[in-house]
C-alpha cells in the first residue's frame, strides 16, 4: 500500500515548487489541478455534463470548452460555481484515486491547492503538509511568476483558506521563506521522514 501526503498552500505559496523537489527524489506526485484541466480538456471525461447543465453557450464550435468564459460564469455566479464543483469533485475524487492505485512507492505526493477548503478531497490524504509563507512573500511571488496585479491575487487570496485555518490543519509544515536551495533542504529531510515513518506504518498494517 502507497501512504499519501497531501501537499497544500495558498496560491504562490511555493506547492508546485516543493512537489517538482518531491518528484526528482523519485517520489509519486498526483498534480489535482492537472487532473481537473485534463478533465476538461479537449474529449475530457467532465465535457458532457458540463455542457448539459452549464449551456452550450461555453462551447465553441468544434466543441472546446471556453475556459475565460466557464472562469467568468462562476465568478459572477455562485450557484454555478456549485453546480461546476458537484461534476467536477467526483471526478477528480476518481482520477486522483485511480493514479493512486497505480503507485508502488511507499509514500508518495498529491499536491492539491484547496485541501483545506474542500474536506472532501482529504480522504484522499493520510497527512497534510503545508508551504507556509506570509501574505506579503505570496503577493511577491505570484507577482514576479505571473504579472497579476495586486488586486487580482489578493482577490484570490480572499478566496482561500487564511493562513491561521491552514496551519491548524496541517500534520507537518514547510516554511519557503527562503531560498529555492533551502526548500531543497527541506524536502529532502521531509522525504528521509516520511519515507522511515509511513514504512513503520506499513510493517505495522502490513
Ligand atoms: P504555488 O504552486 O503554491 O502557487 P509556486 O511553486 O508556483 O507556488 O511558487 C510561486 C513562485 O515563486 C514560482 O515562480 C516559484 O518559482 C517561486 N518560488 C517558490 N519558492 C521559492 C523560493 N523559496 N525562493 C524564490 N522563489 C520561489
Amino acid at each position: 500500500m502507497t501512504y499519501w501526503v497531501g501537499l497544500t498552500g495558498g496560491i504562490g505559496s511555493g506547492k508546485s515548487q516543493a512537489a517538482a523537489e518531491f518528484a526528482r527524489l523519485g517520489v509519486p506526485v498526483i498534480d489535482a489541478d492537472e487532473v481537473s484541466r485534463s478533465l476538461t480538456a479537449d474529449h475530457g471525461a467532465a465535457l458532457p455534463e458540463i455542457r448539459a447543465r452549464l449551456g452550450n453557450e461555453l462551447f465553441d464550435t468544434k466543441g472546446r470548452l471556453n475556459r475565460a468564459a466557464l472562469r467568468d460564469r462562476v465568478f459572477r455566479r455562485p450557484q454555478a460555481k456549485q453546480v461546476l464543483e458537484s461534476i467536477m469533485h467526483p471526478l477528480i475524487l476518481a482520477e486522483i484515486r485511480r493514479r493512486q492505485s497505480e503507485a508502488e512507492q511507499v509514500y508518495g505526493v498529491i499536491d492539491i491547492p484547496l485541501l483545506i477548503e474542500q474536506p472532501a478531497f482529504s480522504v484522499l490524504a493520510h497527512r497534510i503538509l503545508v508551504v507556509d509563507v506570509s501574505e506579503a512573500t505570496q503577493i511577491e511571488r505570484v507577482q514576479s511568476r505571473s504579472g497579476l496585479d495586486t488586486g487580482e491575487i489578493k482577490r484570490i487570496m480572499a478566496s482561500q483558506a487564511c493562513r491561521r485555518e491552514r496551519l491548524l490543519a496541517a500534520d507537518d509544515v514547510l516554511p519557503n521563506e527562503g531560498t529555492l536551495a533551502e526548500l531543497a533542504v527541506k524536502v529532502q529531510r521531509l522525504h528521509r521522514y516520511y519515507r522511515a515513518y509511513f514504512s513503520r506504518f506499513s510493517r505495522a498494517n502490513p
